[in-house]
Parts: C-alpha cells; sequence; structure tokens
C-alpha cells in the first residue's frame, strides 16, 4: 500500500491540499483530526474538563469510535452517531488541542490509524503522521503557513460554514494551539527528518496540489 503523510501546524491547508491529491490519485484521505476533536466532544458532551487528565483517562472505556466511509468521505462515528459537523465547532479544536496532549488519548486512536493505512492507499493529515503513525510512509510532506495566512483561510472557512467568530478570535486561537500542540511531551507536530517542507504562504490551492505531486513523483517514481 502506498502511504502519503501530511503534517503541520492547524489551518496550514492540510485537509484542502489532502483532499485535492486523494482525488487526484484515487487514493483515501483520512483526517486524523476529527479522530482527536471525537475525543475531545465527547468530554464536552459528559462536562469533563479536557484539562483533567484522570477524568479523560477513566472516560476513554466508554468511548468507540468508528471511522467509515461512505461515497468516498469519512465520517466519524461516536458511540453509533455521526459527529461530523459538531466536531467542527470552535470549541472542539481547544478541547482536541489539549486532550490529544494525554499519551493514553494518543495510544487510544493508534491502531484505528495504522490499520486504516496498512488496509489502503492513503493520504493522511494530523501532526505526527510521519513521526509516530506511519514512520514508513513512502512520501512525508510538512505543510506550513504563516500563522495569518492560517488564520485568514480558518476564518473564511468557518464563515462559509456559518459558524461566527472573528479573525482576531481564529488567529489567538491558532496561535494558541500551535504553542500546545509543538511544545507538548507526546508527539509534538513537528516535521520527521525525512519529511519534505512545504511552504504554502503565497500558495492557492491548486499551486499547493502542484508542489506536492511533484514532491510524490519524485518520492514514488
Ligand atoms: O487538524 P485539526 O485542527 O482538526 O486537529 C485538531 C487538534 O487535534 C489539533 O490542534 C491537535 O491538537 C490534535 N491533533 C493531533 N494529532 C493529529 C491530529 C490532530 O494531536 N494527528
Amino acid at each position: 500500500m502506498i502511504n502519503i503523510a501530511i503534517d503541520g501546524p492547524s489551518g496550514a491547508g492540510k485537509s484542502t491540499l489532502a483532499k485535492m491529491l486523494a482525488k487526484k490519485l484515487g487514493y483515501i484521505y483520512v483526517d486524523t483530526g476529527a479522530l482527536y476533536r471525537s475525543i475531545g466532544l465527547y468530554m464536552f458532551d459528559s462536562g469533563i474538563n479536557p484539562k483533567d487528565k484522570d477524568a479523560v483517562i477513566e472516560a476513554l472505556s466508554n468511548i468507540k469510535i468508528e471511522l467509515r466511509f461512505e461515497n468516498g468521505t469519512q465520517k466519524v462515528y461516536l458511540n453509533g452517531t455521526d459527529v461530523k459537523d459538531r466536531i467542527r465547532l470552535p470549541e472542539m479544536s481547544m478541547y482536541a488541542s489539549l486532550t490529544s496532549a494525554i499519551p493514553e488519548v494518543r495510544a487510544f486512536l493508534l491502531d484505528i490509524q495504522k490499520d486504516m493505512a496498512k488496509k489502503n492507499n492513503v493520504i493522511m493529515d494530523g501532526r505526527d503522521i510521519g513521526t509516530v503513525i506511519l514512520p514508513d510512509a513512502q512520501v512525508k510532506i510538512f505543510l506550513v503557513a504563516s500563522s495569518e495566512t492560517r488564520a485568514k483561510r480558518r476564518y473564511k472557512e468557518l464563515a462559509e460554514k456559518g459558524i461566527e467568530t472573528s479573525y482576531e478570535e481564529v488567529l489567538s486561537d491558532i496561535i494558541k494551539r500551535d504553542e500546545n500542540d509543538s511544545t507538548r511531551a507526546v508527539a509534538p507536530a513537528v516535521a520527521a527528518p525525512d519529511a519534505v517542507l512545504l511552504d504554502s504562504s503565497d500558495m492557492n490551492a491548486d499551486e499547493a496540489l502542484d508542489a506536492a505531486l511533484k514532491i510524490i513523483e519524485d518520492k514514488i517514481r
């Protein structure tokens, strides 16, 4: 199977790029952030403080997460319910960021990710795909962009979905999450030594797609 890992900070355009690549190459796109967001959502709904490590770990035993692909689109089922829309609420970003720093949460989601990649050609995006989840991926891309570019994109995305927020709020959320995600002790969002760095600050989606396809061709052929 061919495995392509795309890592990088929030809002760098990983999911847009990964979706376009999956379509172009006929691979399955696996959005691992959705798994962490689903864990965050469970804590939110259960009134569990995402910073309360013991309570989060204890709650994991009540959670069943399934990844399904329906019409080529990923669906995450949290205890049997499709949580696709609710995991996109801005609060869930911080819940996911806080709970994902707990090693037990990462271990809980390890097999589901590895299994997917073992059975399918995948483009998987996240923070630790190239370093921890798929260290043997044939292609690893670390996608970056300036925080302002990322905040602008994320703000537009949320506005299109009708989710109310301000640019300033999105920017400060991105800076806070970067800090959490890149400095945590377990699986920090850092590039694997064999990852290719791609800076999309001054690229539109099509340009980023072309650049990524070049990287993939270089590695696979
Ligand atoms: O990618 P997305 O913004 O949906 O991810 C939400 C949060 O989940 C991130 O801020 C990060 O803390 C966490 N995450 C992670 N590892 C991944 C994917 C996401 O820790 N592979």
